[in-house]
């Protein structure tokens, strides 16, 4: 593949904060820049040069993308796969639809991750009723039932707690719709990790600090970094992410989501895309992993995905947070080591992600109460 340089166009499949960012990125290094997203209002449109307001599956959109972009890359996982292969026709897709593919369904994923030795939760397919009872079986505990498409944040997924009759197993799949789905071995979280993983066609490979997550309701609520973790296991988190990234000819930024349990890694999944996990980068990183996209996309060198500051945290800001109006920024922002981000949505729903504050400091520890604190305040002082 050849160099893209800018003034190029590099064309954005998804229009939320994600791809807001790396847009912006782009725009910052002198690309043009389009995005497709069906919703007028969608965070990416305010930022590109040119929003084109279709469906992804529209052909005109993607013919205009095909026909002005020099290459085309995407901020969630579930574009249309005829979408993308469309595009691929004419123009570099990165990363490209077969690994896209992997990471959209949970199903060719694990078999992906298993291929290539890579542990996870232990897990048995149900596609069918005749599944049940060797999943309950395999899987062997209490479980997690996940569909096997479309899920995220914690959703399409139930708990099942008695395996041993396959009744509330059975109850769990008919209430997803009795479409494919995993059935994962709950298993004991010490903690929840991320790496995030920039690798470039030439297979150049820039592996960032391994970042420490806490869930709320299914939903990230915080990350620091450096993650509190062994170093030994931080080192094979990154390497982990490495060759899974490599085992995946992948092009662009991939975010590989991991549990530590038992003292052992267990990937529960991969995005193959820039990461909520990784929003400390805009702040604290030499470079963030918006313009590392950027860059490995279109075949430039990597940049350095080093900390700048000793520690760093980050807390999202959910919409359930504008309950009783717009919170109060300037307290918020008090500790001068604090920096806001608000992604332009105007409907504040329960569980939308608004926005994020990120706070660097002496330690992980110190950087996390006080971006706790931060959040705290914009709630309680106005
Ligand atoms: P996911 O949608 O797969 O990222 O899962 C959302 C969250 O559910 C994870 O971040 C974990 O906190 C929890 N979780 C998912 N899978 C498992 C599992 N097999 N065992 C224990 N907890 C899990």
């Amino acid at each position: 593949m050849g160099v893209i340089e800018p003034p190029a166009r590099i064309g954005m499949l998804g229009g939320g904060q994600l791809g807001r960012y790396a847009l912006m990125a782009a725009r910052t290094m002198g690309y043009a820049t389009t995005v497709l997203d069906p919703d007028p209002a969608a965070p990416a449109g305010r930022v590109a040069d040119t929003h084109l307001v279709a469906a992804y599956d529209t052909p005109e959109a993607l013919e205009v993308m095909a026909a002005t972009c020099a290459v085309v890359t995407t901020e969630f996982e579930n574009p249309p796969a005829a979408a993308l292969q469309r595009l691929a026709t004419a123009v570099p897709v990165h990363p490209n639809p077969a690994t896209v593919a992997i990471a959209q369904d949970r199903i060719v994923e694990k078999r992906f991750l298993h291929q290539h030795g890579v542990a996870t939760a232990p897990f048995a397919v149900v596609e069918s009723a005749a599944d049940l009872a060797a999943a309950a079986g395999h899987v062997g505990g209490p479980g997690l039932l996940k569909t096997a498409r479309l899920g995220y944040d914690g959703k399409g997924q139930r708990p099942v707690d008695g395996i041993d009759g396959i009744d509330e197993l059975a109850a769990a799949w008919s209430a997803l719709g009795e479409v494919p789905c995993v059935l994962e071995r709950r298993v004991r979280l010490d903690q929840e990790l991320s790496v995030l993983v920039a690798r470039r066609a030439s297979g150049a490979v820039a592996v960032y600090p391994v970042a420490e997550n806490h869930h709320v309701d299914g939903i990230l609520d915080l990350t620091v970094v450096p993650a509190r973790v062994a170093p030994t296991l931080a080192a094979e988190a990154s390497e982990l992410s490495h060759d899974i990234a490599t085992a995946l000819d992948y092009v662009g930024l991939l975010a590989v989501e991991l549990f530590v349990s038992d003292g052992h890694l267990l990937v529960n999944e991969l995005a193959p895309r820039p990461h909520n996990s990784g929003h400390w980068t805009l702040d604290a990183a030499t470079t963030s992993q918006f313009e590392q996209q950027v860059r490995a996309v279109c075949g430039l060198p990597l940049g350095d995905p080093a900390l700048t500051a000793p520690a760093v945290a980050m807390v999202n800001l959910l919409g359930d947070r504008w309950h009783d109006g717009e919170p109060a920024w300037a307290a918020a922002l008090a500790d001068p080591g604090a920096h806001l981000h608000l992604y332009g949505k105007t409907a504040a729903r329960p569980g939308r992600k608004m926005g994020h504050l990120t706070v660097t400091a002496a330690t992980p520890a110190a950087a996390a109460a006080a971006a706790i604190a931060a959040r705290d305040a914009a709630r309680t002082q106005r």
